[in-house]
């Protein structure tokens, strides 16, 4: 037996022996009031769990929290955590998962915190967190440390296009569809959504227009619209593409407005998504229920990579309280089958999402190396200024050190009893390597840079 599965029969007996020796049950947490900011607070089932004998040292320093999520399979690790236990498992008792209407509205509950109304952390894309922390997207350009505590997830997203644009060559190679977006360009530009502004979806989309030679910020719309809408808009025809998380992608095929021209997990296999990250002074404040909710998330991805737990997993995410939506939705793609909607079927277990371990190593610990992509990948597209890159990087390293706290990642994970075999050593996951043969080196993301024909930076 594995060591993986080791923990979890131990985990299993514990909770077994827990039940009937007895041990305190918890209900979920109920009653919590609608939250007129978050567009409604999700409320659990009752679950009943047994805490573990936490000695002084593990014992949170609160039991509360409040933490935002976007109803897309990235949220998983909360909403399992939650719902199966583990944060409860932790002592972390109260955790309330909040709905947040958009991006937008995430980044606002953060500014002003649980404390006024809003969330201590949550989800986010990336770099939202460090953003957030430089005070570039916040009110005032006020600087909100936070810290990254996590990745939740890689794969899961995808682009979608709409339906009318089938068969004209807009796939994952874009080569043969060159001419079709010269000839919107004169008309209507080729529309493509995302979710917000200069973060995952915005750079996946990015990445695969550019890949393809089509430059996103000449030859193409590209805007912000909240998910809902932008499916509308491709019913109707006024939207043409949108970069977005499971199970939007899936949706648009099965509602047959659209059709998956790629895959994230095609453009960047393994790529880290969306993240766990806390205001600075929650986690400063309540060190140890920062790393009990680690453990919960990270027994929680553990649990979420079980193949067999997938369909619970659906159900449970599926469920009016969260994502309201059929399970049917969820199901297939969790086992990495995905219908792309013209003709193409994937069914590849590696190409599904994941949440603890993939063919490259951890996806939970938060590589610094992967921070340092998506800050690059900002200056490429000039949102953030050449001299985050500049001497090595070395702005972009200094912020990289403030937010991401891996050393936590660690320290939660010791605690937890995780394999040492799956604790990484090094902050760098090495080399990473793109769809069309490009790498990036976090040694040199100049170089990168540099071997990018369409970009806006001038290095
Ligand atoms: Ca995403």
């Amino acid at each position: 037996m594995t060591e993986f599965f080791n923990q979890f029969s131990r985990r299993k007996f514990i909770l077994t022996a827990g039940a009937s020796a007895g041990a305190v049950f918890l209900k979920g947490c109920l009653g919590n009031p609608p939250d007129s900011l978050t567009g409604g607070s999700s409320q659990s089932q009752p679950t009943a769990v047994s805490v573990a004998n936490l000695s002084p040292e593990q014992k949170p320093e609160t039991t509360t929290v409040k933490l935002g999520y976007i109803p897309i399979v990235e949220a998983a690790p909360l909403i399992i955590a939650k719902e199966k236990g583990f944060f409860a498992k932790y002592g972390m008792t109260d955790v309330n998962l909040s709905k947040q209407a958009s991006w937008g509205s995430a980044r606002d509950n953060v500014e002003i915190g649980a404390v006024g109304g809003g969330i201590d952390g949550g989800q986010w894309q990336m770099p939202m967190p460090h953003l957030i922390t430089e005070g570039l997207i916040t009110k005032g350009n006020q600087k909100i440390p936070m810290y990254v505590l996590c990745q939740l997830i890689t794969h899961g997203n995808g682009i979608a296009i709409a339906s009318k644009h089938q068969g004209k060559g807009i796939n994952l190679q874009l080569a043969s569809a060159k001419s079709l977006f010269t000839e919107l360009k004169s008309s209507t530009p080729f529309t493509a959504a995302f979710t917000f502004p200069h973060v995952n979806q915005d750079l996946w989309i990015r990445y695969w227009l550019a890949a393809g030679g089509l430059d996103p910020d000449a030859d193409v719309k590209l805007l912000t619209v909240p998910a809902a809408q932008t499916v509308a808009n491709m019913k109707t025809g006024t939207m043409d593409a949108f970069s977005t998380g499971d199970p939007w992608p899936y949706r648009l095929v099965k509602d047959k407005i659209g059709y998956v021209a790629a895959l994230t997990a095609e453009i960047w296999k393994n790529h880290p998504e969306e993240y766990l990250a806390m205001r600075a002074d929650w986690v400063d404040k309540n060190p140890k229920a920062t790393k009990a909710i680690l453990k919960g998330i990270m027994e929680a991805q553990q649990w979420l990579d079980n193949f067999n737990n997938r369909k619970e997993a659906a159900q449970i995410l599926a469920s009016r309280n969260y994502f309201n939506l059929p399970a049917e939705i969820l199901i297939d793609p969790y086992q990495g089958k995905y219908d792309m909607g013209d003709g193409r079927k994937i069914d590849d277990k590696s190409m599904a999402a994941y949440y603890w371990k993939d063919e490259k190593g951890s996806v939970s610990y938060p590589y610094k190396s992967h921070d340092l992509w998506f800050i690059t990948e900002n200056v490429r597209w000039g949102f953030l200024p050449k001299d985050y890159i500049a001497n090595n990087a070395a702005k972009a390293k200094e912020l990289i050190n403030k937010v991401n706290r891996e050393d936590i990642w660690k320290e939660a994970a010791k605690e937890a009893g995780i394999a040492t075999a799956d604790i990484p050593t090094n902050t760098s996951r090495g080399v990473e390597e793109f769809f069309d043969g490009i790498k990036f080196d976090p040694e040199n993301p100049e170089a990168y840079l540099k071997n990018l024909k369409i970009k806006k930076v001038s290095v």
